[in-house]
């Protein structure tokens, strides 16, 4: 890899760069892969053809390890098992969307079902909102998907916030890649 500040070579795991000492990737002037001067604006390198689009460090790190659900076979699953894959889906649904959106200290998904069945269903309500507000912050912006996410299961269509929730995480997932 190379400097993007100054185009000098750097050690793929070196975290600043010697000659000039900005942070690995930091920078606009130069290509990471090939070391050639690019336009600040370019969003491709056109000696390379590498991609030049900033990669967001902290989401690709939150986004690491969790992996893409069908929720087709989500829904199956949990006809099939009489909602018993669906409590694992809850909990991992909570969990991964805890860790992708960057709230590592949310309440973790089996407390939250748990907490949803001693309230009964209040907590659950609750527990949507917060999942719409964080499946917003996964794309960084401002949108009403908890207001969503609450009315749907206020109205017994929690299962489509699972959904929503799910397709969020999964295109997160591979727009990571
Ligand atoms: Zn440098
Ligand atoms: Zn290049």
């Amino acid at each position: 890899m190379y400097c993007r500040n100054c185009g000098e070579a750097m050690n793929d795991n070196q975290a600043v760069c010697l000659k000039c000492g900005v942070e690995a990737g930091t920078g606009n002037s130069f290509c990471p892969n090939c070391g050639n001067a690019v336009n600040p604006e370019a969003v491709f390198c056109v000696s390379c053809g590498v991609s030049l689009k900033k990669a967001d460090n902290k989401k690709t790190e939150n986004l690491a390890g969790i992996k893409k659900r069908s929720i087709v076979s989500c829904i199956l699953l949990s006809i099939i098992t009489c909602g018993i894959y669906g409590i694992y889906w809850f909990v991992c649904l909570t969990n991964d969307m805890n860790k992708a959106s960057g709230n590592d200290n949310d309440t973790r998904g089996g407390i939250a079902y748990i907490l949803g069945l001693v309230t009964c269903g209040i907590y659950t309500c609750y527990w949507a909102y917060r999942l719409g507000v964080k499946r917003d912050q996964l794309d960084g912006e401002k949108g009403s998907s908890g207001i969503l996410y609450l009315v749907l299961t206020l109205f017994g269509f929690g299962i489509v916030a699972y959904c929503l929730a799910q397709d969020a995480l999964n295109k997160a997932v591979d727009g990571n890649k």
